[in-house]
């Protein structure tokens, strides 16, 4: 791995336009991933790059590709029958990602004549298609929208001469591999393939083997390893304390940039309302937003407009946001590998960071798997904020060692209602969750035991109710079941001052 100090952009091979840019741009020296990954790129060469966010792994592709596509440009510009075509697709996981990616190749590229657009989903169609159609370079998207395009022809990837996946192991986690295969089958087959990922995975180990050709390794750090430069603690909380740990954690933190990790949708938007009712300034983004509204929140943090941002893990990765100084795991991730990503989002370009993890005594073994992949021990954060370092813990020898919850309040987890959204299937303490306080029901010994009997008298009746149906229906001679109410419900006459209602009742001589 060339020393960062010593390399400069110049020895990696970059042109002077592109130097020029990166001079302006305040940078000095390239990051590791980036003296490590750009001269192969530049040679053509397929690489795969393992490195974690931060590290300034965008430029590390984007640069070079964009000198190759300069470059390529140049020699086409003599020639008039040649039309502009897609080199260069870039896909990523999420529509955030793709848009930051984007905007860095349009940052970098300034003083070149190359195009670049992007285009993702849930954002009107007609209006990427536009520059589409007028000819670009380089394409920045989501599997999905591609496809989509792909689908309608509108566009071609006949001409492409490098694709980058990444994120690729977050895009594998989403399920887009069956889509990302089939976008590379319509890719030529002698085209330049760079993979990105935080981890390596056994699938995408694969998808190395099976698509690329003799690829460039770059690790520049070991598999799941935290950022060096983020100040880690766990404070053990009962779920239903956690709300109100977070508002007085956050008082602290007004007027600084901070993400809070909520595991569920629902979550995310009762805190950041529990958060703004108490003086403090948040906005919720999810994947049941629109990404219109995702847009203008992730601008709105950007711009300073509003301090902390409670996301789900649709956040969680790649998005640079600079001058994150805490983020909060106020639940943690049911994957591992999603707290490295959690909190890649502080302590990002040398800056130093805190991250913080609320935990409950049921996410013990979520906490336990973090610790396994990150090969430390989080040390705990008492509720005035000092942080105790744990004895020395080799996550090897005793890999299942448990914490203590000396520092949990024992409380009575049954008066609490859990939240309906965070699905049936979870089991009523993990269920916990947001919850609020309800009455506790009074304790009566035979209640039960009541409500057995209600319960399989009502089934019984219902039954009984629906076999007699089922036999008028036959007896009728036609097979239509009855008119469930849903269906009457939707009839013309059904509806209130309708005229088929004023016709049917006078039939009817009502
Ligand atoms: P990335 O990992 O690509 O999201 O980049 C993380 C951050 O590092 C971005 O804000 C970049 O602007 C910044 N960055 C990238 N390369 C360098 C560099 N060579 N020197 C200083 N900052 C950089």
């Amino acid at each position: 791995m060339p020393d960062k100090n010593k390399t400069t952009f110049a020895d990696t091979g970059l042109s002077s336009p592109i130097l020029k840019k990166l001079e302006r741009q305040g940078y000095e020296h390239p990051t590791p991933i980036q003296a490590g990954a750009i001269p192969p790129i530049l040679a053509g060469k397929d690489v795969v790059g393992l490195a974690q966010t931060g590290t300034g792994k965008t430029a590390a592709f984007t640069l070079p590709l964009l000198q190759r596509v300069g470059a390529a440009l140049e020699k086409d510009s003599g020639h008039e029958n040649i039309t502009r075509a897609i080199r260069v697709l870039v896909l990523t996981p999420t529509r955030e990602l793709a848009v930051q990616i984007d905007k860095a190749v349009r940052n970098y590229g300034e003083n070149l004549t190359t195009r670049s657009t992007c285009v993702v989903g849930g954002v009107n169609l007609k209006r990427q298609i536009k520059p589409l159609k007028q000819g670009v370079d380089i394409l920045v998207a989501t599997p999905g929208r591609l496809e989509d395009l792909l689908g309608q022809k509108i566009i071609t990837l006949d001409w492409i001469e490098t694709v980058v996946l990444d994120e690729a192991d977050q895009m594998l986690d989403i399920g887009f591999m069956p889509a990302i295969k089939r976008i590379l089958a319509l890719t030529p087959k002698d085209r330049q393939t760079l993979l990105f990922s935080a981890t390596m995975p056994k699938q995408i180990r694969q998808l190395s083997n099976q698509y690329m050709k003799k690829p460039v390794e770059i690790s520049v750090s070991p598999e799941s390893k935290t950022a060096d430069n983020v100040s880690q603690s766990v404070m053990f909380i009962a779920q239903p304390d956690k709300t109100k740990a977070a508002i007085s954690l956050l008082q602290t933190y007004k007027g600084k940039r901070v993400i809070l990790f909520s595991r569920t949708k629902r979550g995310c938007d009762r805190i950041a309302k529990r958060l703004n009712g108490n003086d403090l300034s948040a906005q919720a983004i999810h994947g049941n937003r629109s990404q219109n509204q995702r847009t203008r929140t992730l601008e709105s943090f950007r711009n300073g407009d509003v301090d902390i941002l409670v996301a789900t893990d649709v956040a969680a990765r790649g998005i640079d946001i600079p001058g994150v100084e805490l983020v909060l795991n106020f639940d943690l991730p049911q994957v591992a590998e999603a707290y490295v990503h959690r909190i890649g989002r502080t302590g990002r370009a040398g800056k130093s960071g805190t991250a913080i993890a609320f935990c409950n005594p049921d996410e013990n073994s979520l906490l336990r798997d973090i610790e396994r992949i990150i090969k430390i021990r989080i040390p705990l954060r008492a509720g005035d904020g000092k942080v105790e370092a744990e004895p020395e813990w080799d996550p090897n020898k005793n890999p299942n060692a448990e914490r203590t919850f000396n520092h949990v309040n024992p409380r009575e987890t049954e008066d609490y209602v859990p939240d309906s959204h965070q699905g049936k299937k979870q089991n009523q303490s993990q269920n916990q969750g947001h919850g609020e306080k309800r009455k506790a029901q009074p304790k009566d010994p035979n209640f039960q035991k009541r409500r057995k009997k209600r319960r399989s008298k009502n089934k019984g009746g219902a039954g009984a109710e629906q076999s007699s149906a089922s036999q008028q229906s036959k007896g009728s001679g036609t097979n239509k079941p009855a008119p469930t109410p849903n269906k009457l419900k939707k009839t013309r006459r059904n509806r209130p001052g309708s005229r088929a209602r004023k016709r049917h009742r006078a039939e009817r001589g009502e």
